[in-house]
Formats: C-alpha cells, sequence, structure tokens
C-alpha cells in the first residue's frame, strides 16, 4: 500500500469513528428528554393515585362529621323528649315540639346523607384500589423503562469514550502533511471532518457530488474534498 492509500485507509477508519461518535452524541441528547418522559408519566400516575386517595378521605372525614351531628341531634331530641312533661305552659310545649319536629328532620336529612356517602366511600374505595393497582403495575413497567435507558445511556457512554481514545491514535498514522489538511478542516467541522459518500452525495452536507468525483472517492486512493463543505470524503460499504 503505498502512502495516500495508506492515510485514505486510516481517513475511512476516522469516517467511521467520526460517525458513529456523532451518532452517539445525537441518541445520547435525546435520552435525557427520554427519561424525563418516563418520569413525567410516573409522577402523573401518582398524581392521579393521590387525587382519588384524597377524595376518598375527604369522603371519609364527611362521614365522620355527619355521624358526629347524627349523635348529638340525636342526644338532643332524648333530652328534649324527656322534658316534654316538664313544661309548664303552653308556648313552651309549642316551641319545644317545634324543636323537636325539627331535629327529627335534621336527623332524617342526616340519616340519608350518610346512606349516599357511604355509598360514595364504597365506590371509592373501589376506585382506589383500582387504580393502586394500575400504579404499581405501571410504575414496574416504566421503572423497567428507565433502567433499560439507564444501561443505553451507560453503554454509549463508554463508547464515545473508547472511539474517542482511538481516533486520535489512528489519526497520529496519518502522514504529517495530510493530518495538517486534517487539523485545519477539524477547526470548522468540529464532530464530523471525514466523511463517507452515500449514493454519489456528500454524506454530512447531502450535496450531490459529480459523477466522476464520486467514481475517485470510491477508489479509496486520492485525498478528495466536498466541493460543498469541505469536509475529506472517503470511501466505505455499511
Ligand atoms: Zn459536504
Amino acid at each position: 500500500m503505498n502512502d495516500i492509500r495508506r492515510d485514505i485507509h486510516l481517513f475511512v477508519s476516522v469516517a467511521r469513528i467520526e460517525a458513529s461518535l456523532h451518532a452517539h452524541k445525537l441518541a445520547l441528547q435525546k435520552i435525557p428528554a427520554e427519561i424525563a418522559t418516563v418520569d413525567k408519566a410516573i409522577a402523573e400516575l401518582e398524581a392521579k393515585e393521590n387525587a382519588v386517595q384524597a377524595s376518598l378521605e375527604q369522603l371519609t372525614a364527611q362521614r365522620r362529621n355527619t355521624e358526629k351531628n347524627l349523635r348529638e341531634h340525636e342526644d338532643h331530641l332524648k333530652k328534649y323528649k324527656g322534658q316534654t312533661s316538664l313544661v309548664k305552659t303552653n308556648e313552651e310545649y309549642t316551641a319545644m315540639l317545634k324543636e323537636i319536629a325539627n331535629l327529627e328532620q335534621r336527623i332524617g336529612d342526616e340519616e340519608e346523607q350518610l346512606l349516599i356517602l357511604m355509598d360514595r366511600i364504597e365506590a371509592a374505595q373501589h376506585d382506589v384500589a383500582k387504580i393502586s393497582e394500575v400504579v404499581k403495575a405501571e410504575r414496574a413497567k416504566r421503572a423497567a423503562e428507565r433502567q433499560v435507558l439507564e444501561a443505553q445511556q451507560g453503554n454509549i457512554e463508554s463508547e464515545v469514550e473508547n472511539l474517542a481514545r482511538e481516533k486520535p491514535k489512528i489519526l497520529s498514522e496519518v502522514s504529517p502533511p495530510l493530518l495538517k489538511r486534517y487539523a485545519r478542516l477539524a477547526e470548522k467541522h468540529r464532530d464530523v471532518v471525514v466523511t463517507r459518500v452515500e449514493a454519489e452525495h456528500c454524506g454530512v452536507c447531502r450535496q450531490q457530488l459529480p459523477p466522476q468525483l464520486a467514481v475517485e472517492v470510491r477508489k479509496n486512493e486520492q485525498f478528495i474534498t466536498c466541493p460543498a463543505c469541505g469536509r475529506i470524503l472517503v470511501h466505505y460499504a455499511n
């Protein structure tokens, strides 16, 4: 292999590394958002569960309150009924009967309200049980998704480290004049300096190349740059 072919061969390796690094960079940019989506889904489920739980607690508190009122009114009623024989005037008697009727009405209302509340509590308990089950299953599923994403992130990060270490080693073998040209281009194109041609288009800027130039790139025998973006063009298959 002559020097230029050897250099192009090295650039092919660099192109593969840069393409991988670029793809990894994009993937790593997406993962935090994907993790956030998973966390948000979990938070939404928990908020729903909390809301249902809170509504059950509210109903239970209403029930306790109604029961307390009912007991008080029943006590009053008992007390008034015991005192009817003690009243002395007609006026007092009429007032007491009115008070008794009033209390009986309230007690009736409260008993009715209690029945309604008990029905609603039963329904709410059912809702809580149902949603808790769903949340438990979803949480497990989401936690697994999160774990997969974190593992992916870890794998990509270590792959990036490996590739980033490998790249300068390969570049150090490129002959000095071409390495200098690479370095100059790298100032402008930080991530991808060398790219392959894909179906006669620059792999990065997508500019269509003149057919003859594409043919030359395919041979991997010359130092060729993209007429549009200036990146070094090489050929390699998948
Ligand atoms: Zn280009």
